[in-house]
């Protein structure tokens, strides 16, 4: 028996194997032993594992016969060093069919494939296999606008293929979002094991949703790990960007912190500046006018003592529900102002830590995180969209879009009162009165009620009036004393690339073409901008299937696909065609009007000012894939 790093330690390794998710024992085991008699229905889970380890239902006695053949398997295994995984075509799909509880429909086998890479990570950077004549490449200049996760994607995929790129960050750091929020609390509300880069999957987090510290340092590694700290202007802002028609260019001017500014050109232009980027103070009357500190949550102010002091927090979104829980017991009084209750999405291992048996099988066991990663990819990607989609024969439409939805809105409902019982108001106030999904859902594990029913918190769900220098004047004219206000109000999410002022042909506006309404084809591109891409742009949030990083993933590859559209068009720039944006588009609206945040009477960033779901992709995960596996020259005039 060896004790060593690597897990040659029998004893250990029986004792994390009672950490298992043991549906990913089962393919681990067709992997390392050839048998497919694991994908039975002896071991087949009946439902799929989101977040945590559920493990779909199986008996003990089957958990148990897993875990010991994989502990015998891995003792060959360490004997050998030897696997000859399984892979023709049909077993990995009857895996895949596994994972999915059902067979997977044939248009999603090379996308899931894809996902599964099981011929190497590396081989899932955007952009990889798209062959680029690299000395063209190379004179091709892009500035990327933000260093966040979606720039560092679309970074890495441009150093792939060869082309030269710089990014602008306003901020010291990489990260974005991730370096912006740093609020007690602030944590993924994605799992991990899929909230993180495809191509930079194998990563111990130490939690299923991971703290910001955590993150922040994720995308700091992968930024040094890909060497692209040296291509970064950190602490310089973009003021503006403009198309020069005569010479095929972008005009760029930057600002730094200490106000040098600066002009920049480039063949092409990626902002990824992303949709939730620009704090949303309320639009309340007399808000300069409170005597105390007073701040938004994405610019947390850490020298404001809240201990012992009587704090207002405004705003139930989900940034509120993460700092509430961890200020309440630090102050004297908590009152928090909810206008809207959202609905709670029961997590029940959202704050649990990773335990170091499993850690052991992520890390050492072949397989396993491969297998896990896709088991929470294929629960993820479409099948959720079912509980969103209208049965126009279902006769209460008025409360849920189908009967899986109705069941899904009930068991939500009896969570919420289990979690305030004995509160009847709290019950009242926590209960949403629209659709799930009409905004975004806010995952708990019991810490907001909780919060909630302290005797140092109120939850006041009655209308402001206004701010004063002191507190806060209530509609019924109470004046509410505070020492420190937060404004948990949320972002300027309709507001796509607000500040900058960006020109296209004609030195046209974007935000007059806009005028508040932002469109754009894929989200990337749009008329009378040639050789701009916009990440995480127009409607390519997801509310409830997949990462948004699989999606800044796509984006980055079809930015490269569209580079190698202009080296084989012998073109300089791009624009793509107006009929193909206006179907594009009007297909999207179609779409997001029959989604519960097109419709649903709820307050939300989903939707603009002019009541347009601008945020939002209505499809499948596979269709945005589809669709950004290539650009297409139809869709393009090039010049
Ligand atoms: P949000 O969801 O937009 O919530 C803003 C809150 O402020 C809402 O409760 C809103 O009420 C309230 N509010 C705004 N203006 C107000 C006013 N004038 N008077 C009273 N209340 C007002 O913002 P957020 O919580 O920052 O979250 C934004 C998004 O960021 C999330 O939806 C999510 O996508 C992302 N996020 C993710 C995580 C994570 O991954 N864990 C964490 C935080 C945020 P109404 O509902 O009535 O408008």
């Amino acid at each position: 028996m060896a004790d060593t790093v690597t897990g040659h330690d029998e004893a250990r390794l029986r004792a994390a194997l009672e950490h298992a998710h043991h549906p990913t024992l089962a393919l681990v085991l067709v992997h390392l032993t050839g048998d497919t008699s694991f994908l039975s229905a002896r071991y087949q889970p009946a439902y799929q594992a989101i977040g945590g380890d559920p493990d779909g239902g199986l008996s003990e006695d089957a958990k148990a016969e897993l875990r010991d053949a994989v502990f015998k398997a891995m003792l060959a295994y360490w004997e050998t060093g030897k696997i000859v995984p399984k892979s023709d075509t049909p077993t990995l799909k009857r895996m895949m069919d596994y994972c999915a509880t059902q067979p997977i429909p044939d248009e999603y086998v090379n996308f899931a494939m894809h996902e599964l890479a099981l011929d190497g990570r590396e081989n899932l950077k955007p952009g990889k296999g798209i062959a680029l004549d690299r000395a063209q490449a190379a004179a091709f200049k892009v500035l990327i606008i933000g260093a966040g996760m979606s720039g560092i994607a679309s970074a890495i995929a441009l150093k792939e293929a060869g082309i030269a790129f710089e990014i602008l960050e306003k901020n010291p750091e990489v990260g974005g979002t991730w370096f912006d929020n740093t609020y007690p609390g602030c944590r993924v509300d994605n799992p991990n094991h899929l909230y993180s880069y495809s191509f930079e999957a194998d990563h111990a987090w130490p939690q299923h949703f991971s703290t910001q510290d955590q993150l922040l340092a994720y995308f700091k590694g992968v930024a040094k790990k890909h060497d692209l700290y040296k291509s970064i202007r950190f602490n310089t802002e973009v003021v503006s960007a403009a198309w020069d028609e005569a010479a095929a260019t972008w005009t760029v001017r930057t600002r730094t912190k200490d106000g040098k500014e600066e002009t920049l050109a480039s063949n092409a232009v990626i902002s990824a500046v992303g949709q939730l980027n620009q704090p949303k103070l309320p639009d309340i009357e007399g808000l300069g006018t409170f005597k105390g500190p007073a701040f938004h949550s994405a610019r947390w102010d850490h020298s404001a003592d809240l201990k012992g002091r009587r704090v207002g927090v405004i705003g139930t979104g989900c940034s509120a529900i993460q700092f509430v829980p961890e200020i309440a017991p630090k102050v004297s009084h908590l009152t928090v102002f909810q206008r809207t209750a959202g609905w709670l999405a029961p997590t029940p291992d959202y704050h649990d830590y990773i335990t170091d048996g499993k850690h052991l099988l992520l890390a050492d066991v072949p397989f396993y995180q491969v297998w896990y990663r896709f088991f929470l990819f294929i629960a993820m990607a479409d099948g959720p969209l079912a509980y969103l989609i209208k049965d126009p024969s279902y006769n209460r439409l008025d409360y849920a879009p189908n009967a899986d939805a109705a069941a899904l809105r009930e068991g939500v409902e009896q969570y919420i009162r289990e979690q305030t019982e004995g509160r009847p108001d709290l019950t009242a106030a926590l209960t949403p009165n629209f659709h799930i999904s009409g905004k975004r859902s806010i995952r708990d594990n019991g810490v907001w009620a909780a919060a909630l029913k302290r005797d140092n918190v109120t939850l006041e769900t009655g209308g402001i009036a206004r701010v004063t220098e002191t507190g806060i004047r209530m509609q019924d004219g109470r004046d509410l004393a505070f020492d420190a206000l937060i404004y948990g109000t949320g972002f300027k999410a309709s507001d796509f690339l607000v500040p900058m002022e960006i020109k296209g042909k004609g030195g046209q506006s974007l935000h007059d073409v806009w005028g508040g309404d932002a469109r754009a084809y894929l989200g990337l591109t749009l008329p009378g901008y040639p050789n701009f891409f916009i990440m995480y742009g127009p409607n390519t949030n997801i509310v409830v299937n997949g990462s948004i990083i699989f999606f800044s993933e796509c984006e980055a590859n079809y930015i490269v696909s569209c580079v190698k559209m202009l080296q084989d068009q012998k073109a300089k720039a791009f624009e793509v065609k107006r009929d193909v944006f206006d179907t594009f588009n009007a297909e999207v609206d179609a779409a997001n009007a029959e989604m519960p945040w097109g419709y649903a009477e709820a307050n939300t960033w989903y939707r603009n000012a002019h009541g347009r779901v601008a945020q939002n992709w209505p499809f499948r995960l596979i269709d945005y894939w589809n669709r950004t596996r290539t650009a297409h020259p139809s869709d393009f005039t090039f010049s």
